[in-house]
């Protein structure tokens, strides 16, 4: 397997080296709010997000979705966040003392991943890690799946979809 992936970027010509990885500062709901709202209401940091809207509290964890490279060691790595019960939100913030007998929680998808538009709700597995890394979210495939990002993250791409995704993520999508 290849450690290192990089490509000759055919939208800026330079050489971009590692496996891509694009990160979201915040999950999607945060960024609907108003500045005032955000003030009032909401709690972001690197790794949490808690937003006690009048109607009731969401619950954010920052995570990692990996999509595997076919041939290539790293993955294609998103920086998404993942919504979590109050009561998933609790085991994971009591994780970073001591390991739940349960690491595994589930979550929704909260970004919108430009290459991958959709018009449905993503729903996850989200695994904390042992190592103290970012819990890995795994996506829900159903039997008759259409969701590319879906089916990416199960089937894994080639270094030609990786680089294609990568070119469009960085530099938009139009050419
Ligand atoms: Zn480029």
């Amino acid at each position: 397997m290849a450690a290192i992936f990089a490509y000759k970027c055919r939208k800026c010509d330079e050489l971009h080296e590692g496996s891509p990885s694009f990160a979201f500062d915040a999950p999607a709901p945060y960024r609907y709010l108003s500045e005032q709202e955000r003030e009032e209401w909401a709690e972001l940091g690197d790794d949490l997000c808690v937003i006690t809207h009048p109607e009731g509290t969401q619950y954010y964890v920052r995570a990692l979705l990996e999509v595997p490279i076919h041939g290539v060691e790293e993955p294609f790595l998103w920086g998404v966040w993942v919504s979590a019960s109050e009561t998933s939100f609790q085991r994971y913030l009591d994780s970073y003392n001591k390991l739940p007998e349960d690491l595994i929680f589930f979550g929704w998808l909260s970004n919108l991943i430009a290459v991958y538009p959709t018009q449905k709700s993503r729903p996850a597995d989200v695994h904390i890690q042992t190592d103290g890394t970012r819990p890995r979210v795994r996506l829900h495939r159903s039997g008759d799946e259409s969701d590319a990002l879906v089916i990416d993250q199960h089937e894994g791409i080639s270094i030609a979809r990786a680089q294609q995704l990568a070119e469009q993520a960085l530099h938009g999508i139009q050419a």
